[in-house]
Formats: C-alpha cells, sequence, structure tokens
C-alpha cells in the first residue's frame, strides 16, 4: 500500500488550502486571495493546473486523474523523495551511470543513494539490482529509461519485474521517451502496480524546457501525497500557457522528433568514420555518447571553438566519453566543421 511508504508526516499532512483550490465553478470577482487588481501577471495561477493537464490527455494520451505537474520533473524527483525517504534511514536505489539529481535530491533529505553499476555493455544488471531490493530495501527504485547519458532502453518486462520485488516506489523517469522509436511506457504498469511511477517532461521533445513542466503519472493514491505536499503555486502563470502553447503544435512536435531522430542516426555515422572515435553507443534520445581516444582533449579543443558538449568521462564505466546533444542542423554543421579538420 502507497499510504504505508509514505513518510507518516506527509501521510497525516493536512494541506495548505490555498483561495483557488476552495472555490471551484464561475465567478466574476475573486477578493479572496490578496492579490493585485491589476497586471498581466497579478493572478495567482491554477495550483492544479486543470486546463493543462486536460491537454496533456488530449495530446500525451496521459489520462488526467493520473497526472500531477511539477515545475520541471526535476522538482518532482526532489518532491518524492521528501514524500517517501525518512532523513537519516531511508535510501534509494540508482542504476549508475544515470542522471544526477536522484542522488543530489537523496543527499539534500539526508537520504542514502545505493548504487548498482550497469554492466558493462551498459544495459541494467536486473540480478544484481533484484538482490540488492531485497537486501536493501529502498524506499524508491529510480529507472531512467531511456537512460541518461547512454541514451539505452531497457525492456517493460525487466521494469515489471523490479516494481514486483520492489516493495518500496518504483519511479520510471521518461524524459526522453519521445525519441525512442516503438517506446514502451511504464504507464501502462500503473494500473497493475500503485507502487509505479512515471516521469514525462515538455523539456525535451515539446522544446519547453524553459518553461519548467514536468509530470506526474501515477496512482492515485500517489497523486494526492504529492498535491498535499507541493507548494500550492509551484507552475506559474506564464509556464502554464507556455506548456498550452507548446501543446497546441503537434504536427511541429512530431516533425521535429523525427528529424532529431533521423539527424541523430546520420551524425551517429559520421561520428563512427572519425578516426579518434573508438565507440558510438547506439541511443533512443536526443543525444549520443560517444568514446574517444582523448575525451579531455577533445572537450577543451571544442570549448575553444565555441562549442560546448558534456564530458561524462568521470563516471564509472564512461571513461573518455562525451555526449552530444542533438541541436539544430546549423549547430552539427558548426560541431562536424571542427572535428572535420582533427586527426586521429
Ligand atoms: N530526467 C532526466 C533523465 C533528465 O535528463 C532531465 C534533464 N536533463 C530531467 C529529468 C529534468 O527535466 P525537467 O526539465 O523536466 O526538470
Amino acid at each position: 500500500m502507497v499510504s504505508e511508504l509514505l513518510n507518516p508526516w506527509i501521510r497525516d499532512l493536512v494541506p495548505y488550502s490555498s483561495a483557488r483550490s476552495e472555490f471551484s465553478g464561475s465567478a466574476g470577482v475573486f477578493l479572496d486571495a490578496n492579490e493585485s487588481w491589476t497586471g498581466r501577471s497579478c493572478r495567482y495561477p491554477d495550483p492544479l493546473c486543470r486546463e493543462l493537464r486536460l491537454r496533456i490527455e488530449s495530446v500525451m494520451g496521459l489520462p488526467f486523474d493520473s497526472t500531477a505537474i511539477g515545475n520541471g520533473s526535476d522538482e518532482i524527483i526532489d518532491m518524492l523523495i521528501r514524500m517517501f525517504c525518512s532523513p537519516g534511514h531511508d535510501r534509494i536505489m540508482i542504476e549508475r551511470p544515470t542522471y544526477g539529481t536522484y542522488s543530489v535530491f537523496a543527499s539534500v533529505s539526508g537520504v542514502s543513494v545505493i548504487d548498482v553499476p550497469l554492466t558493462p555493455s551498459l544495459d541494467l544488471d536486473t540480478q544484481s539490482m533484484l538482490s540488492a531490493i531485497e537486501k536493501e530495501k529502498p524506499k524508491i527504485v529510480f529507472i531512467c529509461s531511456p537512460n541518461n547519458p547512454t541514451g539505452r532502453i531497457y525492456p517493460l518486462s525487466v521494469i515489471r519485474k523490479i516494481a514486483e520485488v520492489n516493495k518500496g516506489m518504483t519511479v520510471v523517469d521518461e524524459a526522453y521517451a519521445d525519441f525512442s522509436e516503438g517506446f514502451a511506457s511504464a504507464v501502462s504498469l500503473i494500473a497493475e502496480n500503485e507502487r509505479v511511477a512515471v516521469l514525462r517532461t515538455l523539456s525535451k521533445a515539446y522544446a519547453a524546457a524553459g518553461a519548467r513542466i514536468g509530470i506526474l503519472v501515477s496512482s492515485r493514491a500517489v497523486q494526492e501525497a504529492f498535491m498535499r505536499a507541493k507548494p500550492p503555486y509551484n507552475v506559474s502563470g506564464p509556464d502554464q500557457e507556455a506548456a498550452m502553447e507548446a501543446l497546441s503544435d503537434i504536427e511541429g512536435v512530431r516533425s521535429r522528433i523525427a528529424e532529431t531522430i533521423a539527424r541523430r542516426k546520420e551524425f551517429s555515422a559520421y561520428l563512427s568514420g572519425l578516426p579518434f572515435v573508438r565507440e558510438v553507443l547506439p541511443s533512443e534520445a536526443n543525444f549520443i555518447l560517444m568514446r574517444v581516444t582523448d575525451a579531455r582533449s577533445l572537450y577543451d579543443y571544442l570549448v575553444g571553438k565555441g562549442i560546448i558538449v558534456r564530458l561524462r568521462s568521470s563516471e564509472p564505466l564512461l571513461e573518455n566519453t562525451i555526449r552530444i546533444t542533438i541541436g539544430s542542423e546549423s549547430e552539427m554543421t558548426a560541431l562536424k566543421e571542427a572535428l572535420d579538420v582533427l586527426e586521429g
């Protein structure tokens, strides 16, 4: 039961009741929230992001009743850790390497992190993960699929198995799902297992990173706890509007995704032919991870040319790697021109 997993102070929390959440219906005079009566952003935004969630349901197929909105998925990651993990006592589990904020937010909350290394071929080490879950009993297992920075997706059957064995929450971060062809989302697991939650974001395929819109897809019990614990107006009015706009041009979104995938394939092939590139990892995301002969010097050289990529060499299993985001055609051309002049 999710309620038994929640920190007791969250389970028993009497939430702040904002002026905007106490009233529903139509009215013309709002004198309930001590706002100013003039100015473009003078009113508090909808704490429940209702219009936006309706749009998300129609465009992304994520049911209204299963979604809540965070100030980026980063806020949701932070909130989930604070909702479920008791400082100095509970643990989260992550695969390593993966997205960095799970362990940073855990540390901010005084929650320790169990790392389970990926296999040498950068797949999830399912057996090690299952035995670590049974031994360590983490409160949350974070799985990132497609994984950042490897670009690898994990089979749904493996995620289902982990979520069954794990008696805590299993949170599947699908930030890059839209760039994976034929992706099987863990959203389908929520109906059978209320301890599964999925994170989506408008920061990647929907081109709205500046608006900070993360989506928590989960069972009702998790939704209710999140709504109780989150800051009342966590998503600003202008951000909700920007998100509505990002979701209005679905044809544009689809064609940008197709273009990004095509460019990823083309650029991967190009990189594979370069003398100093040892390996280009297959990616299902909007970035490519490559292994080179000397990542630090390549990184410094590119910085000198005004091109910033992401050095990932300090991560376990990722010696001499660089992660490259798939950008616009002209950005990729600039990168190609800088790489073309290099020799092995
Ligand atoms: N999850 C993953 C795997 C990411 O790579 C990122 C951002 N790089 C995020 C979540 C954060 O997304 P948001 O902009 O929604 O906070």
